[in-house]
Parts: C-alpha cells; sequence; structure tokens
C-alpha cells in the first residue's frame, strides 16, 4: 500500500516524478501533513452522506482524505500540469471526479446536477489559492447552492478578518461581507511549516456554517455595502466623519443623517468597527426611509 499523498516523502516524489514546477502564481503550496489534513476533515465533520466540492486539488492530498470520508467529491483544478498527476495518485478512488475549469467560471449548481446528480448534503472542504481567496469566498457564499458547510484554509489574517467580532482591528468590510451571509468560526491555525513549498504567511482554517436568520433585511443589499465601505474608508475617522464623506455635507442632509444617528442611540463620534451587521443594516434603512 502506497503511503498517504500528504506525507512529505511521497509529496516530494510525486513531485519530482513528474517534474513539478511549482506555480507561485497561482498560490501553490502542497500540504504535507497528514495530521492536519485528518484535522481540516473533522473540522468539516464529513461523512458518507455527504458530497464535497474542493477547490485547487493541487496533487491530491486533502482530495485523498475526502475521498476516504465522503460519498463523492468534485474538485476544480485550474492547472492542467497538474491533471496527470491527479489521474495516478488518485486512481484508487473512484468516487472522485477532477474537473479542469477556473472555479471563479464555474457555475456551481449547473456543476452539481452534472457531477453529483441526486446530491443531497453537498459541503465544501479546500486549501485555497490564497490570491483568490476574497473571490473564492464570495462566489462560493452567492451561488445558488446551498452548502451545509464551507471549510477552509487561507491566510492566517484572512481568517481573523472573517471571523472578527466588532470593536477590534480585524474587524471590517469583510467581516461584514461573510456575517450577512454565513457564520464564521476559526477553527485551527496552521503553521507555515506543514507546506512544500514553505509559503511566507501562517494559515488558518475557517468554518462557515449557515447563519440564523437576520432579523431586519437591508431595503437594497447594494445599498447596505455601499455604506459599509464608506464607513471603513477611513477607518481612524469617526462614524459621522465617513457619512459625511460618503453622503455630502449639505445642511438638510447633515440634518437627517444626524437625527438618525439620534434615533439609534448611536454617538456620532464612535467608529464604524462598534457597529454590528444589524447596526449598519438599521442604519441603511433609517437613512434610506429619511430620503438620505
Ligand atoms: N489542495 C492542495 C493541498 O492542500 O496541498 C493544493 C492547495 S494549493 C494552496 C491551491 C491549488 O489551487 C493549486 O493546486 C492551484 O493550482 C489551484 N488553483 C489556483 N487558482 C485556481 C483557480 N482559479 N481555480 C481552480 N484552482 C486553482
Amino acid at each position: 500500500k502506497r503511503p498517504d499523498i500528504a506525507t512529505p516523502l511521497r509529496t516530494r516524489a510525486i513531485m519530482n516524478t513528474y517534474g513539478i514546477a511549482v506555480k507561485k502564481s497561482l498560490g501553490q503550496n502542497f500540504l504535507s501533513d497528514p495530521n492536519i489534513l485528518t484535522n481540516i476533515v473533522d473540522a468539516a465533520e464529513v461523512t458518507e452522506s455527504d458530497d464535497v466540492i474542493e477547490v485547487g486539488p493541487g496533487i491530491g492530498a486533502l482530495t485523498e482524505q475526502l475521498a476516504r470520508r465522503a460519498k463523492r467529491v468534485l474538485a476544480f483544478e485550474l492547472d492542467q500540469q497538474l491533471l496527470p498527476v491527479l489521474a495516478d495518485t488518485l486512481a484508487p478512488y473512484p468516487n472522485v471526479t477532477i474537473v479542469n475549469a477556473d472555479i471563479l467560471k464555474v457555475d456551481l449548481a449547473s456543476a452539481i446536477a452534472e457531477h453529483l446528480p441526486g446530491a443531497t448534503s453537498v459541503k465544501v472542504v479546500a486549501n485555497l489559492p490564497y490570491y483568490i481567496t476574497t473571490p473564492i469566498l464570495m462566489g462560493l457564499m452567492n451561488a445558488a447552492v446551498d452548502f451545509a458547510s464551507i471549510v477552509v484554509m487561507m491566510q492566517k489574517e484572512v481568517a481573523e478578518r472573517l471571523s472578527a467580532v466588532p470593536g477590534t482591528k480585524a474587524y471590517g468590510a469583510l467581516t461584514l461581507a461573510v456575517d450577512y451571509r454565513m457564520q464564521a468560526k476559526l477553527a485551527f491555525t496552521v503553521s507555515r511549516t506543514a507546506f512544500i513549498p514553505q509559503p511566507n504567511v501562517d494559515s488558518a482554517i475557517v468554518k462557515l456554517t449557515p447563519r440564523a436568520p437576520l432579523t431586519e433585511l437591508p431595503f437594497d443589499e447594494a445599498a447596505l455595502f455601499h455604506l459599509i465601505k464608506g464607513c471603513f474608508a477611513h477607518r481612524r475617522k469617526s462614524l459621522w466623519n465617513n457619512l459625511q464623506s460618503l453622503f455630502g455635507k449639505a445642511p438638510a442632509t447633515k440634518a437627517v443623517m444626524a437625527e438618525t444617528l439620534d434615533d439609534l442611540a448611536l454617538e456620532p463620534s464612535i467608529r464604524a468597527e462598534r457597529l454590528s451587521l444589524a447596526g449598519f443594516i438599521a442604519l441603511t434603512n433609517r437613512l434610506h426611509e429619511r430620503g438620505v
């Protein structure tokens, strides 16, 4: 029996056999620590009733662990040079399908209908290419698919922003964009030494699960995120200053904004990082009702 793909020895052997020249531009850092892979699959609570979508299988280290526990695995890999490698390393796992595609261009609902017919519980588990973490996450959360969970590895600093609470430095527009859609929890961190080649950042696993329904919805999603972006435009300035940059300093506008803040019991001097998602939604809606 061959050792796991993820062992450092086998990872190096595979890279040598296929003459794999790592593409930094595609964020290729191969996880080569079987224990960490087990912990990722555990965090995702993958069982044989789950189908799993993986982004960027690389040489198949995580794919292999997923294939052993899931019903089926559907993995999207952009790099053509890795296709023959994956065909070999994953040959023992008939429940794996590899699709050569850019994940940012994949219609996930159609891909699931095509490759995972009859799927009832679909989870995403991936060690993401870090250069496109945010667009991939947004694509997954905005897809017309209700994922049971999304468990992904990313740069530690980004993981901290995703799971930040109000009032902290890491809390910002990205935190709120995720919080609007799913509940984020930082599961555990991973040292850069667990990868071949070593990246120059540490990593962390974030688990996203369906969030409790919002008590108040924004009248318009784009308006909510326009407001959030504007309120964090100058992080060190007050909410009041950012609102004036966003909506203007006309006396009538300022009067309405002041009245709205007063209504919501918000001190004009507070900073945006103090405001929760519910706070931003309320602010968006109350300003809109008053014609701002
Ligand atoms: N899953 C492997 C592991 O854990 O060792 C590899 C992870 S590596 C950090 C990221 C992988 O994503 C690479 O295999 C890379 O080629 C692939 N990738 C990069 N951009 C991609 C894209 N736009 N669509 C699909 N895969 C992509």
